[in-house]
């Protein structure tokens, strides 16, 4: 018999472990990501979402995109939640978590299989109020806000409780009058009430606040990182990551690459205490998250919650861990980790502020390679700025010097690994140093990716993986777009693929990827404050565009570089 859409929430269900959703409160909402459901249920921050609305008293209902055998279905008879096969139309207010900007297409998608329309400014009263949040609407909310109808900015509970609190004590307010009430909350960017202005040339030129609008929205930070908050509370076996268990170690970086928005939004660094205790993990891992889980100044005490079992970390920053934690990962059942020296000459790190000389970099491949770490992952980013054929040529020579060191590893235990190289257009991001950068032409993009490809193809151990140019394309449009990128999100789901969009879509996209913008201009994202000073910022490109090096944050002693602390 073929699967329905209740037939799989169904099995999903069955096979979660942890306490599921309560469906006793009075009010109903959804708890939506954007989707499929293997990659919902390992995203801490969703996770999180949905366990916070139930605790404040709404029944929850979680929404993904539905698999790929039952879509059909699900456009005939309507979309519905996994946990009580609800309408997910039949709510009062979705609650969306939005992390990659490629999501807002899904979005789009979901709006239309419930039977709502796509576009904010068409749905009607009864419809439910659609809430975004998440890094991609605190970055840069005005794409979102031509599909949702708030986004709030901001992190966890601190941007959530205070919109709950007022969405709870309203029964049935007017979707008018209740998003005009919005005005004073912290962290609200309701979009109606802020208008783009473009000049003749289709060039932004303002966002302006209406109706008593804020000039300025500062996006709320949590103080402190709670693991007991932020963890993989319902584990489905499904889940990309596996079955480890999940937990958030820390938030921010000391790094501050000049190309990374996590970086940046997330500041400052905060790291976690480990917890005395964590559920039983049975046979399944840790997975230890955040954007610098290796430079956590207290590793040992996370690894140890382990006990003997396999612990991996979601980001290894060069020169942070020592032998003996290299051995404990790799004799724990580690079987791959990942670098990113992001470039390939130590001029072009110096650029990105992160900086290291390839000896550095292959001092940390051999320190795993001793301790007989079987697969590598490199990541590097393509199409950065000031980036010379030199540059790519040294991605090539430096991936091979790596396999040399690597193959000592490999000749000793007797057995060959990977190592994966990842390359990634590099996508200028909003509230970095290089928010004001153009992502360039997609062709050149795609010929220094063919270079790299190339000269790597057929080499023993060697594997090339690619982010397709379509999406990096896509998602650079939205990254750094103004209002009128929402319309291509909805246009990419409509015509099923970003080609077709981009052919309807009515805006010059090729003048928009092509042009950078000048210090002076208008940037989509200028309401929006999340801590880090323009000035800053500015400083900071001259410096990358110089090729000048800026220390890492001391986190424990708080400064006022970039106006965070
Ligand atoms: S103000 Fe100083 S200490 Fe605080 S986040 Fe910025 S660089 Fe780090």
């Amino acid at each position: 018999m073929s699967p329905t859409a209740a037939s799989i929430h169904a099995a999903w269900r069955r096979a979660e472990v942890g306490a599921p959703l309560p469906q006793t409160g009075q009010r109903r909402v959804c708890a939506v990501y954007p989707g499929r459901y293997n990659v919902a249920m390992a995203n801490l921050g969703y996770q999180w979402l949905f366990y916070a609305l139930a605790e404040s008293g709404l029944a929850v209902g979680r929404l993904v995109q539905p698999e790929p055998e039952v879509e059909a279905e699900v456009a005939r008879h309507g979309l519905t939640d996994i946990d009580a096969d609800h309408p997910a139309r039949a709510t009062d207010a979705w609650f969306v978590s939005i992390s990659f900007e490629n999501d807002l297409a899904t979005l789009a998608g979901l709006l239309r299989l419930a039977g709502l329309a796509p576009r904010a400014a068409d749905r009607r009263a009864g419809d439910p109020l659609v809430i975004a949040g998440g890094v991609v609407p605190t970055l840069n909310p005005e794409p979102v806000s031509d599909l949702a109808d708030v986004c709030l900015l901001g992190e966890g509970a601190a941007a959530l409780a205070p919109f709950l609190a007022r969405f709870l004590t309203v029964e049935s307010a007017n979707r008018e009058d209740f998003l005009r009430g919005l005005a004073d909350l912290p962290g609200a960017y309701v979009g109606r009430f802020y208008v783009s202005h473009f000049d003749d040339e289709g060039k932004l030129i303002a966002v302006e606040p209406r109706d008593g609008f804020p000039e300025r929205i500062v996006a709320p930070k949590e103080k402190t990182v709670d693991p007991s908050q932020t963890r993989l509370h319902l584990r489905a076996p499904g889940a990309a990551f596996g079955d480890a268990l999940l937990v958030e170690t820390a938030r921010g970086c000391i790094g501050r690459c000049r190309f990374c928005a996590a970086g940046h939004l997330f500041l400052p660094y905060r790291p976690a205490d480990a917890p005395a205790s964590l559920p039983d993990l049975g046979q399944t891992a840790l997975g230890l998250v955040g954007s610098n889980v290796s430079g956590h100044p207290d590793l040992d005490a996370w690894i140890e919650l382990a006990g003997t079992n396999r612990v991996t970390l979601s980001s290894i920053r060069r020169g942070s861990l020592r032998p003996a934690q290299w051995q404990r990962l790799v004799d724990g059942g580690l079987a791959s980790a990942a670098l990113a020296p992001e470039a390939g000459s130590e001029r072009l790190r110096a650029v990105c502020n992160k900086p290291a000389t390839d000896d550095e970099i292959l001092a940390e491949v051999r320190l795993a390679a001793d301790a007989h770490l079987r697969n590598f992952k490199l990541y590097f980013l393509v199409g950065l700025p000031t980036e010379t054929s030199e540059d790519l040529q040294g991605i090539v020579a430096l991936v091979g010097r790596c396999r040399e060191i690597a193959m000592i590893g490999w000749k000793a235990k007797g057995r060959a690994g990977k190592i994966v190289v990842s390359l990634n257009p590099f996508v200028p991001k909003p509230q970095t140093p290089f928010q004001w950068l153009a992502f360039g032409d997609p062709r050149e993009l795609e010929r220094k990716l063919k270079f790299i490809k190339n000269e790597l193809r057929g080499v023993a151990n060697i594997e090339v993986q690619s982010e397709s140019l379509r999406s990096a394309t896509f998602q650079a449009l939205l990254s750094t777009g103004d209002r009128r990128a929402g319309e291509l999100a909805r246009l990419v789901d409509q015509a099923d693929g970003v080609r077709p969009a981009l052919r309807e879509w009515t805006v010059d996209w090729r003048t928009l990827l092509a042009q950078p913008r000048a210090i002076a201009d208008a940037l989509p994202w200028d309401r929006v404050d999340v801590g880090v000073k323009r000035s800053y910022l500015e400083r900071e490109f001259e410096a990358a565009l110089a090729g000048r090096v800026s220390p890492p944050c001391d986190f424990r002693r708080p400064c006022r570089l970039c106006g965070v602390c």
